[in-house]
């Protein structure tokens, strides 16, 4: 069994449209999916499946932590923290913002008197339900926490713990190439990209052909919002990568309107897209 990733660069070019109505396919044709959306910042696949989540764990991250008594007031602890998570006024002891720690361990290391350990705070939870006969695993970042990747990471352990049980795994990434996505291709045998015929979308195809490339991660690459003769805009990343474009999703009122009231797409660029995850299961 391959896990697929869903990703594309761009941020709004339909990549959970498209993630979410593969898995619908796949299930119709009797296979166990398990959908993963790896947005943690902005998870929307159980909105586009009609799906209640349940919690099914929460994500912790752990931070420092002040043994005042040993404290001797030098002020070392907050020179070394980059996050400006720790605030010393010369006489007082440190004063320590938890939101600004990201668990780095500089100040643990630097402190001379031993004064700093560890504790831990939620920076997220994970999420489970199922519809359309998917079980679908959903990332969230609690709001202002700024590492999403720590978040993906714990998605990913649930995958590799549970992978035995599903025909086909498909990864939702977020947009961007940010160590989030980068962590969540990190579990993917082959990967979709789906762009939009924009300059905008031409250019984050490239970043993500790029990093999958440097990942050594195989990708087709599908065109979402498809017009006649629009999609040369991505013709020359398209033949940068030696690539022909696997599949048109066109644009069209049709799929706009299930967009909106959350059906799940149904089109032959999706089957096209389901058969090519079935072979290469
Ligand atoms: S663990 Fe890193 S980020 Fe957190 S307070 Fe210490 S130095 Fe700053
Ligand atoms: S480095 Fe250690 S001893 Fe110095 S202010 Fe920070 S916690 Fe206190």
């Amino acid at each position: 069994m391959k896990i697929i990733g869903i990703t594309g660069g761009k941020g709004g070019t339909g990549k959970s449209t498209v993630a979410t109505a593969v898995a619908v396919e796949l299930a119709r044709r009797g296979k166990k999916v398990l959908l993963c959306d790896m947005d943690a910042d902005c998870p929307n696949d159980h909105l586009l499946l009609g799906i209640e989540r349940k919690q099914a764990c929460e994500v912790f991250q752990r931070i420092a932590k002040w043994g005042l008594d040993k404290c001797d007031n030098c002020g070392k602890c907050a020179k070394v923290c980059r996050n400006n998570a720790i605030v010393c006024v010369e006489g007082s002891a440190p004063m320590f913002m938890a939101k600004q720690c990201n668990g780095c361990g500089a100040c643990v290391i630097e402190c001379p008197r031993d004064a700093i350990s560890w504790d831990e705070k939620v920076v997220g939870a994970i999420y489970k339900g199922s519809n359309f006969g998917i079980d679908l695993l959903s990332c969230e970042l609690e709001i202002n926490e700024p590492v999403s990747e720590i978040v993906v990471a714990k998605a990913c352990e649930i995958i590799a713990a549970d992978k035995g049980k599903y025909d086909h795994i498909i990864v939702d990434t977020a947009a961007g190439t940010h160590c989030d996505v980068i962590a969540a291709l990190g579990v993917c045998d082959a990967a979709l990209c789906i762009t939009e015929p924009t300059p905008l979308g031409a250019h984050d195809l490239e970043l993500i052909c790029k990093l999958l490339s440097r990942m050594k991660i195989d990708f087709e690459i599908v065109v979402n919002r498809y017009e006649t003769g629009r999609d040369k805009i991505v013709d020359a990343v398209v033949s940068k990568y030696r690539k022909a474009v696997f599949a048109k999703v066109p644009y069209s009122k049709k799929i706009m309107m299930d967009y909106s009231n959350a059906v799940p797409v149904k089109h032959k660029s999706i089957e096209k897209i389901t058969a090519w995850i079935e072979g290469s299961a």
